[in-house]
């Protein structure tokens, strides 16, 4: 049986990250790309191998001896479930090894609903969709909600237009309900885990609210108290409308603003502008775009971004952007959610995000 805890072992996760990458690998190669010894990766080999989650994917072009057998990873060996919840419905993804989405359920929540209910309700569905899968092939969930909130710790903070889910612990109150490892993280962050990209990356998440995810040099992001990322609230007038954070002329509210009055191209004009401030400060390359607002006019937000962009970047042709709307579409948030369980055992992220197995 797998234990979560052996599999996130270091070297572990450094050769099943190259089976992934690779798609079938031979033993040699693992060991010349992992920088492992033939006799470690040998034995790392045959306990994957032993637990059902890489398996020979049949002989490779050999150097002249034996021909090589290749390895790739079993997908349906292991299961995770992402999950978005959001302040008025859950998404929840079942996921295989592989990052395949097997089956998808959304369904509403009322906005007023009491914490306690929400989460019953949530963890009834992961035992639903998790109800064909042997518990042992079971790696844990991911969730993903709208910040502030701490990571480290899956405790909330004062979630805007949501006062009763202040300091709830909700890692600890999942883990506790389905007795399965679970990582909590803010969804602008899982939405920029959602797909690969470039080393400097931000997600771009215009829904309920407004912020991003950023990856930078590689690695996540997610600041000294991990709430990183508030993006919708950098004020661009001060003496502009109200925003629900309390400040006045946020980006958030300027776009809340545009949207109301149904003007979908003053709502990409003003997310440029921010998307050109979050260039000129962090200097991504890539800016992926997601949310509901987005997804309703996805064209319209790429190229109206990108007209902003190259209007105000000094040197748009040197400081070249790739803009893109997320790939999951209204999936990707969810979708990142369960990369937060998969993505340790790759060896990406961190491992001590998630809580212990009972
Ligand atoms: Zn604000």
């Amino acid at each position: 049986m797998a234990n979560l805890t052996a599999l996130r072992d270091h070297n572990t996760a450094a050769v099943l990250g190259r089976i992934r990458i690779a798609e079938e690998i031979s033993q040699v190669e693992l060991a010349a790309a992992t920088g492992l010894t033939a006799q470690a990766v040998s034995k790392i080999v045959q306990r994957l191998a032993a637990e059902g989650m890489i398996t020979a994917a049949g002989r490779g072009r050999s150097t002249g001896g034996k021909p090589r057998t290749l390895l790739r990873l079993v997908p349906q060996a292991r299961w995770v479930v992402g999950v978005q919840l959001d302040r008025s419905g859950l998404t929840l993804l079942l996921v295989d090894l592989g990052g395949r989405v097997e089956k998808a359920v959304t369904l509403p929540v009322d906005p007023r609903s009491a914490p306690r209910e929400v989460m019953d309700r949530l963890a009834e569905q992961v035992e639903a969709l998790l109800a064909p899968i042997p518990r042992e092939h079971v790696l844990g969930v991911g969730v993903a909600c709208p910040g502030p909130l701490d990571q480290r710790t899956g405790v909330l903070h004062q979630v805007t237009g949501r006062p009763g889910w202040d300091g709830i612990s909700l890692r600890a109150e999942l883990a506790a309900r389905l007795g399965l490892a679970v990582a909590v993280d803010k969804d602008t962050t899982a939405g920029v885990l959602s797909q690969p990209g470039s080393a400097d990356r931000a997600f771009v998440y215009l829904d309920d609210g407004l912020g991003a995810g950023l990856v930078l040099g590689g690695r996540v992001q997610r600041g000294a108290r991990t709430n990183a990322g508030e993006f919708g609230h950098q004020v661009l007038d001060p003496l502009g409308p109200h925003c629900a954070c309390g400040s006045r002329g946020c980006l958030e509210a300027l776009c809340r603003a545009a949207l109301a009055a149904a003007d979908q191209d003053r709502a990409a004009d003003l997310l440029g502008e921010g998307v050109a401030n979050l260039v000129r400060l962090l200097d991504v390359d890539e800016v992926v775009l997601g949310g509901r607002a987005v997804l309703a006019a996805p064209e319209n937000y790429r190229t109206r971004v990108d007209a902003v962009l190259q209007q105000r970047l000094p040197d748009p042709h040197w400081q070249q952007v790739a803009v893109s709307v997320a790939r999951a579409g209204n999936r990707a948030v969810a979708l990142g959610a369960a990369g937060l369980v998969l993505g340790p055992l790759f060896g990406e992220g961190e491992a001590d995000a998630l809580t212990p197995r009972r």
